[in-house]
């Protein structure tokens, strides 16, 4: 399900159809809203609305526009709200210098004071920052250890703003905007946002996306948004909206948590087979174990399932354009699986590609490409290194000095019998990409460079 993670459904806007506005919202698939405070007066509405309706959250916050009408007394009720139910986050505070309708000062006091009162309570921020990037970041840095943590919502700054709000821990959302067409800048911007950090939101009843530019916004206008992020992240609408709906999961708590253990689970159009948690390696930037999660799925497995339940959980391939037996873990530790689905899947016409490092020898104790003659269209080897001592010091193959020559033999094989042969590295400092170009080439296979921390 989808989750609007800033609105403002208590405006007058929505004073005579909220019932309906909420309706269209059910059916477009819209899960939970976060509804935002902007005044002492509008949280209250927000809790009374959460109270009538049971997918809607709040936010209670003061905007940074009444910085300089805030008393003792207003802030210390707002703080009395807290001890509701239903409460994710603190805010929309921040600084707006665009508007300018508070003084700096006061909207600078009142931002720390929003963020002094999220870490006290363990709640993250809803910030509002408009043309005071530089400082949003430096009132953000003083709060940035700890437990602050947040979403800088309705994004309009720069990459390097966004970076810096990324290393803080901080998620970006991006409203209507991102879709107008001369939006290029900002969708550039987006694209350097990780998928694992975006959180979608309407800021309704304000920036409708288009084609609905200058209406009323409402959360089932996300339907027009969803598919820009698809376009930019090069991913389908189920990924954006599984992944951002599980962020705004992590960050508020909100909707459901993903369950354990997928065996077989869709990205982009491709189906990706979880066979084991089980590798003969243990890489420096692998998660497998601290953080299994790819994309919204969850590839911890309880336990390996058999080739009847991964059958199952296949269903009907047809709409998959490739089947990748992939995981969190080494898909040749269980070879006979491995062949028995991969077979199955032939016999129905798919292409398959098996992504493994490359120690099937080594883990079968005999030569397997040979078995995977037919069955296995591309195959995709991590070299991981340029040579065996910095292979051995960043995998930790528990075959030792053994496991980089036998993957390189691996690699000559599978040259012989399987019609694409790749093999790759992740971006990382140690690594010598050009000497890594170079074997692949020698070895007469394709060559591909994985970003550092992008999965899936
Ligand atoms: S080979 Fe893959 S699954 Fe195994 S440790 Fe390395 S990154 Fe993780
Ligand atoms: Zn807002």
């Amino acid at each position: 399900m989808i989750i609007d993670t800033h609105a403002h459904l208590d405006f007058p806007e929505y004073k005579t159809d909220l019932e309906s506005v909420l309706l269209r919202a059910r059916e477009a698939g819209i899960g939970s809203i976060i509804n935002v405070g902007t005044s002492l007066a509008t949280s209250k509405k927000c809790i009374a609305l959460a109270h009538r309706f049971e997918n809607i959250y709040v936010s209670v916050g003061i905007h940074p526009h009444d910085a300089s009408r805030v008393s003792e007394q207003t802030w210390h009720e707002l703080e009395l709200l807290l001890g509701e139910s239903k409460i994710v986050a603190i805010g929309e505070t921040g600084l707006d210098y665009y508007r300018n309708k508070s003084p700096h000062e006061a909207q600078q006091a009142l931002f720390e004071k929003h963020l002094a009162l999220a870490k006290k309570h363990n709640l993250p921020v809803i910030i509002h920052c408009r043309d005071a990037s530089d400082d949003c970041l430096k009132i953000l840095n003083k709060y940035k250890n700890g437990a602050l943590k947040g979403v800088v919502h309705c994004f309009s700054g720069t990459k390097e703003t966004a970076k810096e709000c990324l290393d803080m821990g901080l998620f970006l959302s991006f409203a209507g905007p991102i879709t107008f067409k001369n939006a290029q800048n900002l969708r550039e911007v987006a694209k350097t946002v990780p998928v694992e950090r975006l959180l979608l939101e309407t800021d309704c009843p304000f920036l409708a996306p288009h084609p609905k530019r200058g209406e009323r916004n409402e959360p089932s206008y996300l339907s027009f948004v969803i598919p820009v992020f698809a376009e930019i992240y090069g991913l389908s609408p189920d990924d954006i909206v599984r992944i951002t709906s599980f962020n705004a999961y992590t960050l508020f708590g909100i909707g459901e948590p993903v369950p354990e253990g997928e065996i077989a689970y869709a990205i982009r159009n491709s189906l990706y087979i979880n066979l084991t948690n089980r590798c003969s390696m243990e890489c420096s930037f692998c998660m497998r174990t601290s953080y299994p999660i790819v994309k919204g799925h969850n590839l911890h497995l309880k336990r390996e399932p058999a080739t009847e339940e991964v059958l199952g959980a296949i269903g009907d391939p047809g709409r998959y354009d490739e089947i990748v037996f992939c995981g969190y873990g080494e898909p040749t530790e269980r070879l006979d699986v491995l062949k028995a689905v991969a077979a199955d899947l032939k016999s129905k016409g798919k292409r398959i590609r098996l992504d493994t490092n490359g120690h099937g020898d080594l883990i079968n104790g005999r030569s397997i490409a040979n078995e995977l003659k037919g069955l296995i269209d591309t195959i995709c080897i991590s070299l991981n290194a340029e040579t065996a001592e910095k292979y051995t010091a960043i995998c930790k193959p528990v075959f030792g000095e053994k496991a980089y020559p036998a993957m390189l033999q691996f690699i000559k094989d599978a040259k012989k019998v399987i019609p694409n042969v790749q093999v790759s590295v992740v971006e990382i400092p140690d690594i010598d990409i050009e000497k890594c170009r170079k074997i692949a080439m020698d070895l007469g296979v394709d060559f591909r460079i994985r970003k550092y921390n992008v999965l899936g």
